[in-house]
């Protein structure tokens, strides 16, 4: 084994002393500046792109084990380190719950897909073999979101190395430290090990400008933004290929067939998860009436506080505010209510709730503000419907158009189909919490980058690679006649 380890730690040093050489160069050795050591941490945009771009080329000299091995010291550290990681995180963003800051970082080092989703195609015929591989873009410029800083970076980290690429990232301001500092120690872990730093680079400072000078950088071959609906209309805009994980706003529908306390512990383990900050979670629900009230006494069994109708007038007044003038005016969740405790929501209303309550909720009609708008605490809004053909329908008002994620509770085949279908969201669940959708409690994998208006769904390193296709004509198909 330590004989194996020697071997390709040997392999490794040969490969990257002969990338050393002029003729492997392109635009870092033409700037001169040499940036190991650097660990991925940079002041400035461009020097940045430079060291991502002389990390990628000796990736590229590599092969499919040392990405393995690149993407296995990322996973040892999200998951060796996710308690002081998880705490930096925490402590930094003032948002959401310490044992989901460090949950996120351990589960993304554990489940993220990496080098084993690169399968190849091949299709066999009269006339040969056409392979179908999958290659790197290049540097890939990121951006990630305040509400998961470092999950974000370590989830697209791992896909988009495991696909051969490299990344700068401008990270959210509010995130920025813990986000350095996570790639800090990524870095110096793969540069011990194998010779090569900055395979993974941030921006110290970011601002606007420095998200715009990635967009527009030539050294930067595709975008992956991971945000609300400001940075997914900038990315979109863009004149490079954008991969554009937005913003959600996920209704859930409860028919008169569900089990309503599966329901409401689902309701509450997805809404309150991280103080209801993931863009997939549980946002506003639509009760069909034959149910409404024993759902919402079911909330209560499983532990939810509810607000009467003047606490909850208190509550918007307090939590949700306006923004913008004339047509562009409309409501968004109030800064400092955004990942609050329930039990701080609470407070700021008067009302004492026990410190360990998860989620508050509510009757509500559709007009409250916490309905359309993607409030990020935890209080959930419940919406009387008539039937289920009214909770479907609000449910598609609500959720924007977005297409990103939809819950049903019920046991009707039909009602699951027909919110399916009307809904056409990228992550669709049925009777389970929303993170059952990433393999939480589910089938499936992880990322924390979910394409909703591009398309691609949940991110894997496939998302992050070009086709392409070798043809040998009339030759290697072994089988039939010559
Ligand atoms: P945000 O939109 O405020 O910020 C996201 C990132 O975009 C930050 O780095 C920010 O600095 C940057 N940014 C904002 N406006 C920009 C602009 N005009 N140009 C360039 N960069 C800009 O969002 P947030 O509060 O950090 O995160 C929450 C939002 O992200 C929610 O809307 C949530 O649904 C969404 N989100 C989506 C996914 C997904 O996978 N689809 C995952 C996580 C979060």
């Amino acid at each position: 084994m330590q004989a194996t380890e020697e071997l390709i730690r040997s392999v490794v040093r040969q490969v990257l002393a002969e990338i050393k050489t002029p003729q492997h160069s392109s635009a870092h050795a033409a700037s001169g500046k040499s940036f190991a050591g650097r660990n991925g941490v940079f002041d400035c945009v461009d020097d940045a792109v430079l060291a991502a771009d002389e990390a990628f080329e000796q990736l590229s000299e590599l092969g499919l084990e040392a990405r393995k091995r690149i993407i296995d010291h990322i996973r040892r550290i999200s998951i060796d380190q996710c308690v002081e990681l998880g705490t930096m995180e925490m402590d930094e963003t003032k948002i959401g719950r310490l044992e989901h800051k460090i949950e996120k970082l351990k589960t993304l080092g554990e489940r993220t897909p990496g080098v084993e989703f690169l399968q190849s195609q091949v299709f066999s015929g009269d006339h040969g073999l056409a392979v179908i591989e999958h290659a790197p873009f290049g540097v890939i410029g990121c951006i990630t979101p305040v509400t998961h800083s470092l999950p974000t970076i370590t989830g697209n980290a791992v896909n988009m190395i495991a696909g051969g690429n490299t990344l700068v990232v401008n990270p959210h301001p509010s995130g920025k430290r813990v986000a350095a500092e996570g790639v800090r120690r990524f870095n110096q872990a793969i540069y011990r090990d194998l010779g090569i730093d900055n395979l993974i680079c941030v921006i110290a400072e970011p601002t606007l400008e420095s998200a715009d000078a990635l967009f527009t950088h030539r050294g930067v071959k595709l975008i992956c933004v991971t945000g609300g609906p400001a940075v997914a209309r900038a990315a979109m805009k863009s004149s490079k290929r954008a991969i554009v994980a937005g913003p959600g706003n996920p209704p859930v529908v409860v028919d008169e067939t569900a089990d309503l306390d599966r329901a409401a512990r689902c309701i509450i383990q997805g809404g309150a998860y991280d103080n209801n900050l993931l863009c997939i979670a549980e946002k506003e629900v639509f009760v069909v009436s034959e149910v409404f009230d024993e759902m919402l006494a079911a909330m209560e069994r499983a532990g939810a506080a509810r607000l009467n109708a003047r606490e909850v007038d208190q509550l918007t007044s307090v939590a949700i505010a306006s923004v913008g003038e004339g047509e562009d005016k409309h409501d968004v969740a109030a800064k400092d209510f955004i990942g609050q405790d329930a039990a701080v929501l609470a407070q700021a209303i008067g009302k004492n709730v026990p410190a360990k309550t998860e989620l508050l909720f509510a009757e509500t009609d559709e007009h409250n503000p916490f309905v359309p708008v993607e409030q990020m605490m935890p209080f959930i809004p419940f919406v009387r419907c008539r039937n289920v053909d009214e909770a479907i329908e609000k449910a598609k008002f609500y959720e924007h158009g977005f297409r990103h994620t939809s819950m049903i509770h019920s046991n009707n085949v039909r009602n699951m189909t027909r919110m399916g279908r009307a809904l056409d969201t990228t992550l669709f669940v049925k009777n389970g919490p929303c993170m059952a959708a990433l393999g939480l409690g589910g089938e499936g994998y992880l990322s924390f980058s979910i394409a909703t208006p591009t398309g691609e769904g949940v991110t894997t390193p496939l998302t992050f690679t070009r086709e392409r296709r070798c043809s040998l004509i009339d030759d290697l198909r072994i089988i039939g006649k010559p």
